[in-house]
Formats: C-alpha cells, structure tokens, sequence
C-alpha cells in the first residue's frame, strides 16, 4: 500500500534490504537517541509502523518524542550491528537532512512496554499512551474485527439501520444515564441501554435482518470488564428460529476471530444452561479444562455423616493436588468456599491404598468404606489428587464448586485455544424477588420455551424451572453475548407483564410503543448482541477491556484526561430547568 504524502515518501518500519541506496523522507516521532562520540548520533524514529534506525550527523538538540522529518539514505547496518529483533533490523537511514516540525516536553511516562506505569497517568496523558505499540496493536486489532463482521453480517444481507441515542428508557436491568430536556424542563431523555426496543421495531417495519456496531451505556458499577459505553454487534432478524441465529452470529464471530488471529474456530458446541450448571457450575462455563462437577447425591443418601446430610452433594477433583497445595491453602480454599456461602468445604487426599486408591486427612473419617469408595469411582480419582466435595442445597453447591473449579484450574488468558460455546434454554426467570414477583433473566421480550407455556401459570417457585427461547455466546468462560427469540404476541407479552408485576398502565407508559407497533402486524423475530471490547480483548490476550478502547474511564467512571464528568454553569442549568442539591452528608 502506498502511504506516501506530501511530507514523506515511506512509513519507517517498511523499509528493507530491497529499499538499500533509495533516498527517503520519512516523518515520525524521536523514539530513542544515543550518542555516538560528539558528532554521530543513532535516533529510531517511529512512527505507526515501529521504528527505524536514522544516522544523525551533528549534535542537533532532537529529544524524546520531537517531531520530525528526515531525508537521508537507506544503506545496510554495518556487519555485527544488525538487530534481528527488529522489522527494519538490516537497515539504517544515513540522515542528510532534518527538519523538526514540532518539540515535545519530556513525556510523562517511558513509552517502552517494560515501564509498568500508572492507569491514571497513562490515560490523563492518553495521546502519549496510545504511541505506544500495544495500544497501536490493539486498536488495530480492534479495527479488523468491526471489519470483518460488517464484511460479514453484509454477506447475510443484513441492513445496517442508526437508531437514536436520545430515547426512551430500555429494559436491560442496569441504571440509565439520562440527559435533561431544555424544551420541555423536568423532563429526561435516557441514553440506550442497547438498541433493544427500536431492532424490535425494524422488525416490524419489515426490514427484515437489521444489524449494528451500537453503543450502549449503562449506568453500573465498572469493572475490569465493564465501561459505562462500550460496542456492541447488534442484530436481529425475522422469520427466524434460534438456530438461524446461531449460525450468522457464530459466522461473524469466526470470521472475526480468523481475520485477527489467522485460526478459524471450527465449532461453536451447545449446552444447555442446565447441564453447564450441573458440570461446571456455571452459566459461562470454561471448557478449556475439565475438573467437571461430579454428582454424589445418591452416594451419600442416607449418609451418617452430618456433613453430606443435605439437599446437593457434588465433587470436583484436582489430579495433583496433594503436591499442588500446601495445607496452609487448602484452609486459605475453604474460607474462600465460606464467602462464596458455602457452609464449610470438605477436602480429602487420595492415596494409594493395597487395593486401590483410598481416600485420607479432611473429612476422610466421616465416610463409611463404601462411601469412600463410590466417591472414588465417581470421581476417578488417583492417588496423589485432592477431592473437594460441597453439600448444601443444588443452587449453592452448583455456584461455590463452579466458582472453585475456576479457581483451581482455569489457564491464563492466552492460554488452552479457543472454545466457543452456545449456552441455550436459559431460564425464563433468574429469581424470585422480595415482592414475590420473578424477575427475568434476560429481558421482559423474551419468548418462553414452546414446551413450558403451561408453566407459565404455576406461580411460586415452579416459576423459575421455566425455560426461555434465550441463549448466551461464551469464550473461554467470558460471557461474549446474549439474546433471545422475542414474544411478537401481545397476549403472551401481556401475560409476562402480568407475571413479572408490570401492570397495564405501567406497561403501556414504558413500552407502549413497542405494544402499539406489535398491534399492527409483528413477524416472529429473534436476535443477538456481542460485546466487541470483550471479543477483541480476548483475541488480543489483554485481560482488561479499557486496553482495547482508545479512550476510556477509570474504574470509577472518571476520565482523567477531559476531566469528565464535571460541573456545568448557572446559566445552563437555568436553562435546563436544574438545581443542583449540595451532595447529601
Ligand atoms: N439487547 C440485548 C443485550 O444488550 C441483546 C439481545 O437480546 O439482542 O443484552
């Protein structure tokens, strides 16, 4: 690609042995200097592409971070200077000419990828940040994703539709941010969620496959994973069942995956959120390693032992573990089991017995021989491993070993592959609230399974067996997305509402407009949306989403570099019809 300019004739990190005795402008930043007796100095230049070697005549006064424009030579490093490491490692620039067209102050922080610098510093001084090759990768990286599932979702003949920033609130369960009305004071626009409500009505306006790189703001509490904004693919589609979904959504996100990494993941396997619970423990499960949950209820029916007294008993065992802990860690396991709410942890060496493995120190006394021998099989356990078992009821033990599996097992982040994984059959309901009333575990658009309608009015606890047309697209135990084949009948919305304590009126003012449009002729519709920070992080090995984004918030919400979010005069308050309270003591 031809990148030359006005300015420059190639890009630094471009020039090779084949560009030898070519006279060359190039303009970049001063990366590094060093002197070379009094009259040579050896300056890399760099620019995006990374650096070059310049041979600088002189004692031009050309510090860190100047900006300049050189003209020189390129010719071949002399022999034993030839730096391998380098793209351009072969050459040098024999510099005839300098022009400096811009000084710099010394910049805040060393831009080598070595210096661990503070997030605060490095995101007040965000333009320096982003020189640095980490962040250049990044973004690019992120750059090719939203390329290739735009190239993608067009292959499927999906519309890219804008939807408004300024709208009415969106029920994905988080706290809106909302924006002043001037024209009519007192009054508030909310900031999108996500696009829900208007793909919703794309649908019925007939367009058929709608998608969107959207963004999305929710009022939250950050994490490493979270940012109040952040991007989201978004799409939904008529005429469709979940399969229909699954196989646009998995196209785009392999294409993605292949354009930036060059390894095309080859399958996108299922599970049902039951299942993962049972296995893993999780609805996000991790599939790069096992250590599966093993179920020892039957075992222990009828236990002696008070501590498998209990509604759930389930195992996990770690092969090596009674090399891998020290008994100081094992205790450090079960406090942590505790604050997860688990009762208590119970642990047990396996080792070799005369007729096999057996089962010793911990709980190990508590079982009968026959006990200890089922749970063994279970578990396949061979000497030298550590078992864990937790008793308590099915929900808690599912959440506490799945949470000590992670713990125990799970690879860097960059590490084991790949593994994509559609999660399916979500419950309909996550939980029962205070006032009785379920509360959705996706939100209120959320079509039932087919086979569990009639549940729909067995009330109270049975509530939450129901399951849902609502699936999730997990990575290595991160959840990449979610979405759901939608109600498109206003009877059936009407009976969610009714369930989920929405009354007519409530109903009617939140999502009226939606229920109107459903009145006049709504196809049956589904969709999805997968947050490309999380997707691009990942590809990329970064375990913290705010180094894939060019520019964005601490983990407070702040931006130290625009100093967001930040008071407003009188007269634009006056405006806006607000009076602001002193903060609340
Ligand atoms: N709007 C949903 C979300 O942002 C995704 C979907 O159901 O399509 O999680």
């Amino acid at each position: 690609m031809d990148l030359s300019t006005a300015m420059r004739t190639d890009m630094c990190a471009t020039l090779t042995a084949a560009d030898i005795g070519r006279t060359v402008t190039l303009c970049g930043w001063v990366s590094r200097r060093r002197e070379h007796g009094e009259h040579l100095a050896f300056i890399d230049l760099r620019d995006r592409t990374g650096l070059i070697q310049c041979v600088v005549p002189g004692n031009r006064d050309l510090r860190s971070e100047f900006v300049v424009q050189m003209t020189g030579t390129v010719r071949p490093r002399p022999e034993g200077t030839v730096n391998a490491d380098l793209a351009t490692g072969e050459v040098e620039v024999d510099v005839s000419q300098i022009e400096i067209l811009a000084e710099a102050e010394p910049p805040p922080f060393p831009l080598d990828e070595r210096s661990d610098v503070d997030e605060t510093i490095r995101l007040r001084h965000r333009y320096v940040d982003l020189r640095r090759d980490r962040l250049q990768h990044n973004l690019r990286t992120r750059a090719a994703v939203n390329s290739a599932i735009r190239t993608a979702m067009e292959a499927e003949d999906f519309v890219e539709v804008e939807t408004p920033m300024l709208i009415a609130s969106t029920p994905e369960g988080a706290r809106d941010f909302v924006v002043p009305s001037r024209k009519e004071p007192g009054s508030f626009y909310a900031l999108p969620q996500s696009p829900q409500l208007f793909k919703q009505l794309c649908m019925v306006g007939g367009i058929d496959r709608y998608y969107q790189i959207a963004r999305c703001l929710r009022d939250e509490d950050l994490r490493a994973d979270r940012q109040f904004e952040f991007m989201q693919l978004d799409a939904e589609m008529s005429f469709v069942e979940q399969d229909d979904v699954f196989r646009v959504i998995s196209k785009a996100v392999a294409d993605a995956t292949e354009a930036v990494t060059g390894e095309r993941p080859l399958e996108f396997p299922r599970i049902t959120w039951l299942e993962a619970q049972e296995r893993f423990g999780s609805d996000k499960p991790d599939t790069r390693f096992g250590m599966e949950l093993v179920e020892l209820t039957p075992i222990f029916e009828g236990t002696e032992a008070r501590v498998f007294q209990a509604a759930c008993v389930k195992g996990i065992r770690m092969p090596g573990g009674v090399e891998a802990l020290s008994r100081n860690q094992i205790d450090g396991l079960v406090e942590t089991c505790q604050r997860w709410g688990a009762k208590g942890l119970a642990w047990m060496k396996v080792a070799a017995g005369e007729s096999g493995p057996t089962l010793e120190a911990g709980v190990a006394k508590f079982l009968s021989a026959q006990e200890a021998g089922s749970v063994i099989e279970a578990l396949e356990a061979e000497p030298g491993d550590m078992v864990f078992l937790v008793a308590d009821e099915r929900r808690m033990v599912r959440h506490v070993l799945g949470l000590l599996r992670l713990e125990l097992g799970r690879p860097p982040v960059n590490e084991g592959g790949r593994n994509f994984l559609w999660v399916v059959d979500f419950p309909l309901f996550e939980a029962l609230g205070d006032n009785g009333m379920p509360v959705p575990a996706h939100h209120p658009f959320t079509m039932p399974h087919p086979d569990d309608m009639e549940k729909l009015d067995a009330g109270g606890e049975a509530l939450l067996d129901i399951r849902s047309q609502a699936y999730d697209l997990v990575l290595n135990g991160w959840e990449l997305g979610s979405g759901s084949i939608r109600i498109h009948r206003p009877e059936i919305q009407a009976r969610i509402f009714e369930l989920l304590g929405i009354g007519t009126e409530e109903a009617q003012a939140k999502f009226g407009f939606l229920l109107d449009a459903f009145r006049f002729g709504a196809p049956p519709h589904g969709g999805f949306a997968f947050g490309i920070d999380r997707l691009t992080a990942l590809l990329v090995g970064e375990t913290n989403i705010r180094e894939v984004i060019a520019f964005p918030k601490t983990q407070s919400g702040a931006d130290p570099l625009t100093n967001a979010p930040s008071p407003i005069d009188q007269a634009h308050l006056d405006d806006l019809g607000l009076r602001v309270l002193p903060p609340a003591t």
